[in-house]
Formats: structure tokens, C-alpha cells, sequence
């Protein structure tokens, strides 16, 4: 059977990236009709709408979307065509998972965290003003809900259930912020108690940092708010090595859109340095969300392999940091083009040559 899957290709090295996922989803043999649509700065050069009700429409049809990273002008202009897709999608889940894939060099070799974040309202609400005419003063408002807080929660506690993690961190600060960080922590611990077989625990957002800044294996998965889990995910991929090696999906009721944790990073664009590890992972993600388990794997393993043996890899997996014996950068489409030959060759059955292989029930909660 075929998929159709909305394609996004998006802004910077967006296009380059997704070429690269797109190359390698190819090469699994899995049927998928890619329904290519545009968002961001091409879309308002074609239409002067970063968000044109064409993408709306195929995502809502396809219910499966690969997305490529899109810019956000800083201060006056567009707001965040991210932001406003999951929003007016409701795409409220947004999940991370950071592992550390075959970097001996990296701090934390050990790193398999699942980082949960609401991505509907919080600080991203989008309600925000200047207070005065000589704008000496402004407000963002922080809009948490009851419902959408027992949303996020469920729908981490239900995660954490099916991957069999052991291990649910709340985080938020309501030592500070008394009304929006209780109602969250309210939601939790309300919510807890459901759950009996899984360690449910808080900590404020900045313990939190320095926490997983020196002993990222004591956590398991984290579910928090929009801004808090925008941060974290960023220093949860960094954990585990950098990131252009960390992807995310963003869950609806019914609706699936997978995007890479990185943004568009636009010195980068056109030159084809990229690392298209994390959209490739995407790619991962949405094989196994649409139950194409062994086609998943494939790509899992054809990353894994071509990172460890660093004659493919991008200038960020080839230095210092990541690797403890540096190696000659290769480009963005070369990587590319050794993943996607890998992928119909690699064995599964045999073992990684790293430690910290995540099991495929890792990855179960895409499987929904
Ligand atoms: P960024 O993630 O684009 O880049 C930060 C740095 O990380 C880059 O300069 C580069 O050194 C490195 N990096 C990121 N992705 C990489 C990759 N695939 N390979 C190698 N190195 C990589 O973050 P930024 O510079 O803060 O944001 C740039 C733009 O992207 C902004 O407009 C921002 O709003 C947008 N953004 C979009 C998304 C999204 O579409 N979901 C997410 C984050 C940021």
C-alpha cells in the first residue's frame, strides 16, 4: 500500500535536508507519494502568505507531514509560521526524543531522553504587546489551560506507558510563576497517580538545566510547557551530540507532522554542509508512526553505521567533540547518498558497535 505524505521543504537548508530525507525514505522500498507544498520565504515570494491554506489542506488530507525547518524573522514581520501551524492544527505534542547515536566523542554517550512539550499556548501563545507609545515597556502573556496541561500530560504519561519508561519528570516553576506553573503542576500530580507503574517526580526548570547538565541518565522523559520545552529539547539534543542528529514529531488527535529539533540555520544554506541526520531520523519517526517497523529500523541502522564509520559524515560529526579522532568533513548529499545506499543492505540482526543502542521499543510511541 502507498502514503501519501505532505513534503515541506522549507527555508535555509531546509531544502537541502529534506532532499536528503527524501532520498533515503526513497530507498526503503516503502511506497510514499510525496505531496510537495510551500511554506515560509518561498511561499510569500510566490504569494505573499507564509502559510497558504494549500499547506492546511494537504496536511489535513495526507494526516502525515515531513517538514523542513523554517525562519523566523527576529523583532517586526512574519510571526512564526511554526508556531501558527501548530496552533491552528492543533499539533499540541510536540516530542523529542535526543539519543546519543554512535558519537564516542560526545559527553554523554549514554543520552536517551524523550523530552514532551505542549506546543499550543504557554509563552507562544502569541498575545503580546507594548505597553506604551515609546515602547519602554512590553507583555507576553502566559496562557496555560487546564485542559491543554491534562492533555500534554495524559498524553506523556500514555507515552511513557507504551515505551515502557519508568521515569516521568515534570518541570515548570511554580515557585515563581504561582498561578500558570501551579495549574500545570496541579495537572500533574492530579494526573500521577494513574499511572502507578511509572516514577512520577518534578523539578523547577532551572534545577532541571543544571540537573541534566551533569548527570542526563538520572531522567527519562520530561513533559513541560511550550518555551521550557522549546529550551530543554535544544539542551537535550546537545546531550546527545548536537543538533543536526536530533529529529521531533508533532502529534494532533489525528494528525502527524515530523520536523527536526534545528532551525534553518541560514550561513549554512546552499552550501550543502548541513547534517541531514536529524530530518533522515524523521523519516525514522514516520515509518514507525505509520507502522513500517523494519523500513524504520533500516534507517536507523544505515545513520548509525555511516556515522560510526565517519567517511560520509557532515563537518559537526567529523570534529572534535563528536568524534574523538577527527576526520575530513564530507557534504550533506554525500552522507545522503551512503544512508540511502545502506538502507536496503544493512543487517539488522547484527550488533551495533556502541553501547547505547536504544531498543526498538524506544521508538514504539510513534507506532499510535
Ligand atoms: P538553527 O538551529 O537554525 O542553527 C543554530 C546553529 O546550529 C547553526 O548555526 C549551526 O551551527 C547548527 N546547526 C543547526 N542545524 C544544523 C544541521 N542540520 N547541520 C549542522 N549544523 C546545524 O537555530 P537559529 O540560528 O537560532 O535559527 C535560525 C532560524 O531557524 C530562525 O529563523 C529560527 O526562528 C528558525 N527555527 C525554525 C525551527 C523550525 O522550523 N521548527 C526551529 C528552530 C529555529
Amino acid at each position: 500500500m502507498g502514503y501519501r505524505v505532505t513534503l515541506i521543504p522549507g527555508d535555509g537548508i531546509g531544502p537541502e535536508v529534506t532532499n536528503a530525507a527524501r532520498q533515503v525514505a526513497d530507498a526503503t522500498g516503502v511506497e510514499i507519494d510525496w505531496e510537495v507544498v510551500e511554506a515560509g520565504e518561498k511561499a510569500i515570494k510566490q504569494s505573499g502568505n507564509p502559510l497558504p491554506d494549500a499547506v492546511f489542506d494537504s496536511i489535513r488530507k495526507n494526516r502525515l507531514a515531513l517538514k523542513g525547518p523554517i525562519t523566523t524573522p527576529i523583532g517586526a514581520g512574519f510571526r512564526s509560521v511554526n508556531v501558527a501551524l501548530r496552533q491552528q492544527l492543533d499539533l499540541f505534542a510536540s516530542v523529542r526524543p535526543a539519543r546519543a547515536i554512535a558519537g564516542e566523542g560526545t559527553r554523554y554517550p549514554e543520552t536517551d531522553l524523550i523530552v514532551v512539550r505542549e506546543a499550543t499556548e504557554g509563552l507562544y501563545s502569541g498575545v503580546e504587546h507594548w505597553v506604551d507609545r515609546d515602547h519602554s515597556a512590553a507583555e507576553t502573556v502566559n496562557i496555560i489551560t487546564r485542559k491543554a496541561s491534562d492533555r500534554i500530560i495524559k498524553f506523556a504519561f500514555e507515552l511513557a506507558r507504551r515505551e515502557r519508561r519508568k521515569h516521568l519528570t515534570a518541570v515548570h516553576k511554580a515557585n515563581i510563576m504561582k498561578t500558570t506553573g501551579a495549574l500545570f503542576q496541579t495537572a500533574f500530580r492530579e494526573m500521577a497517580p494513574k499511572y502507578p507503574e511509572i516514577l512520577a517526580d518534578e523539578r523547577l526548570i532551572d534545577n532541571m538545566c543544571m540537573q541534566l547538565a551533569k548527570k542526563p541518565s538520572d531522567y527519562d522523559m520530561i513533559v513541560t510547557t511550550n518555551l521550557f520545552g522549546d529550551i530543554l529539547s535544544d539542551l537535550t539534543a546537545g546531550l546527545a551530540g548536537g543538533l543536526g542528529v536530533a529529529p521531533g514529531a508533532l502529534f494532533g488527535d489525528t494528525l502527524a507532522v515530523f520536523e527536526p529539533v534545528h532551525g534553518s540555520a541560514p550561513k549554512y544554506a546552499g552550501s550543502d554542509k548541513a547534517d541531514p541526520t536529524a530530518e533522515i531520523l524523521c523519516v525514522e519517526l514516520l515509518l514507525r508512526h505509520i507502522g513500517e517497523t523494519e523500513a524504520a529500523d533500516r534507517v536507523f541502522r544505515a545513520v548509525w553505521e555511516t556515522i560510526a564509520e565517519k567517511k560520509f559524515v557532515t563537518y559537526d560529526l567529523a570534529l572534535p567533540g563528536y568524534t574523538l579522532t577527527p576526520v575530513p568533513p564530507s557534504t550533506c548529499s554525500a552522507m545522503a547518498a551512503e544512508i540511502a545506499r545502506k538502507v536496503p543492505i544493512v543487517d539488522l540482526d547484527a550488533p551495533l558497535p556502541h553501547p547505547n543502542v536504544p531498543s526498538s521499543a524506544v521508538h514504539a510511541h510513534l507506532e499510535t
